[in-house]
């Protein structure tokens, strides 16, 4: 953890009835966020390239029945889905972890209401309080 984001930690907003952050909590959210990050990046990178070796093979699908090809059109598009959801997860692990290196994490995004820690030990990519987020939502 970087110098910048241990000095934050004391400051970063809690709910009322919150005790506030200590820095190892901070540093255990991070390293959690930080792992998450790398699983993600591996998965995306696995997957990438295990569409790109199809796509090579595309040629041999000629001789394939329509089944087959079926089959293979769907495997390929719920990987490009899970890729999809992959990145979208890493986008939101790097703004959390950009948001405990420049003080604003556990703000929310919209009201700017503390998120409240008991939230963000649960889910340490959110970037909306509870409301915010209902309110999202119902949109
Ligand atoms: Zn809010």
């Amino acid at each position: 953890m970087t110098a910048a984001a241990q000095s934050h930690a004391a400051g970063f907003p809690v709910r009322k009835g919150e005790r506030r952050w200590t820095t190892a909590e901070i540093t255990k959210v991070r390293t959690q966020l930080a792992a998450e990050a790398a699983e993600l990046r591996d998965e995306i990178e696995r997957a990438e390239s295990d569409i790109a070796d199809r796509l090579g093979d595309s040629v041999s699908d000629a001789g394939d029945d329509q089944a087959d090809v079926g089959a293979k059109t769907y495997q390929r598009e719920h990987e490009l889905s899970l890729t999809y959801n992959a990145r979208d997860l890493l986008v939101q692990t790097e703004r959390a972890l950009a948001r405990i290196e420049s003080g604003t994490y556990s703000v929310c995004e919209s009201c700017g209401e503390p998120i409240g820690k008991a939230r963000l030990q649960a889910f340490s990519r959110a970037t909306l309080c509870v409301s915010c987020k209902q309110r999202e939502e119902r949109r």
